[in-house]
């Protein structure tokens, strides 16, 4: 990363995000994402939705890249695509979708896309009352700002809960993705932006796992309030997220099963995340310092792998 990318890792990361003052604002981050969707599956009754639970932890990988996904183009100059993405017409239409094309029972590939869709869900659902009721109370018991407290729980989450080092693939539902913006009159968002900004998002996870430790004891003492409640917290903590999410989860599955007629329509707030991590993410990959595989299926999926260094001279 010819960025100067030493310099931009160790600068920006370690002095800026957590001892001067970068700001960014917005909903959890993506490890809390991915830790949210992982509690809302637990909170689910197996007995009541066998199927469902199993698929969910069948496929893994596809909700936690599901419940990061709205957030793909805040580090890009087409952010108005991550905003539509948070909204509840997207999350609908995106549910429309797959109902009118997949039927239960479903293949494996269509379970895929039904974990990516609730891993989604409960990001439209968990970043409202996260951003509503925790950041406030975290912001004034901890006196820190929003800069502060948006990475560093999510630096906290990341080394204490995250389980996702162990995940390998990456995937992401393109054709469906294409399809639910065109639907919704936005055909200009295309196949190549869209993988772009996943790319964006994992080179971020990656530099967050990377980099995030170097951090985190800092942290820890800066904000001891908000690493004490920002799982248990209500409401707006994260196993509060958790249950708004699960509830979400099986209207969406009672719909797809056409055992609901209609999703309920909520009025949601978008909060917009200009998110110092997923900044790096992205000078990481348009520097060339990092290189994450990916294959594309002919059914309009793609897999990515983990993430490596290929530029290790940009970063001297
Ligand atoms: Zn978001």
């Amino acid at each position: 990363m010819s960025l100067q990318s030493k310099s931009l890792f160790y600068i920006l990361v370690v002095t800026a995000v957590f001892l001067c003052g970068v700001r960014s604002a917005g909903g959890i981050g993506q490890t809390g994402h991915m830790v949210v969707a992982e509690m809302a599956t637990g909170d689910l009754n197996k007995t009541d939705y066998p199927g469902f639970v199993n698929t969910l932890n069948a496929f893994p990988s596809e909700r936690s890249c599901g419940s990061v996904f709205p957030d793909w183009a805040w580090p890009s100059f087409y952010q108005q695509y991550s905003r539509i993405a948070h909204t509840i017409e997207f999350q609908q239409a995106w549910t429309k979708h797959l109902k009118e094309n997949f039927s239960s029972p479903y293949s494996e590939r269509e379970k895929r896309e039904v974990s990516f869709l609730m891993g989604m869900t409960t990001h439209t659902y968990d970043d409202p009352p996260w951003h509503a009721y925790f950041l406030p109370t975290a912001k004034s018991n901890d006196n820190a700002e929003e800069w502060l407290v948006e990475p560093g729980t999510d630096i906290f989450a990341n080394w204490e809960l995250d389980k996702r080092s162990e995940v390998t693939y990456g995937y992401f539902p393109v054709e469906t993705a294409v399809n639910v913006y065109v639907s919704l009159g936005y055909p200009e968002v295309t196949e190549s932006m869209l993988v772009k900004g996943i790319l964006i998002l994992r080179a971020a996870y990656w530099a967050e796992k990377f980099a995030g430790y170097q951090g985190y004891l800092n942290l820890v003492n800066r904000m001891p309030w908000t690493d004490d409640n920002y799982v248990t917290y209500s409401p707006g903590g994260f196993e509060y997220g958790a249950e708004v999410s699960a509830q979400e989860m099986v209207n969406t599955w009672n719909y797809l099963q056409g055992e609901l007629d209609q999703l309920p329509l909520r009025d949601m707030p978008v909060f917009v995340e200009r998110n110092i991590l997923l900044e790096l993410g992205r000078s990481l990959l348009e520097s060339g310092a990092i290189e994450i595989p990916m294959q594309r299926t002919s059914e309009g999926e793609y897999f990515f792998g983990a993430s490596r260094i290929v530029g290790r001279k940009s970063l001297d």
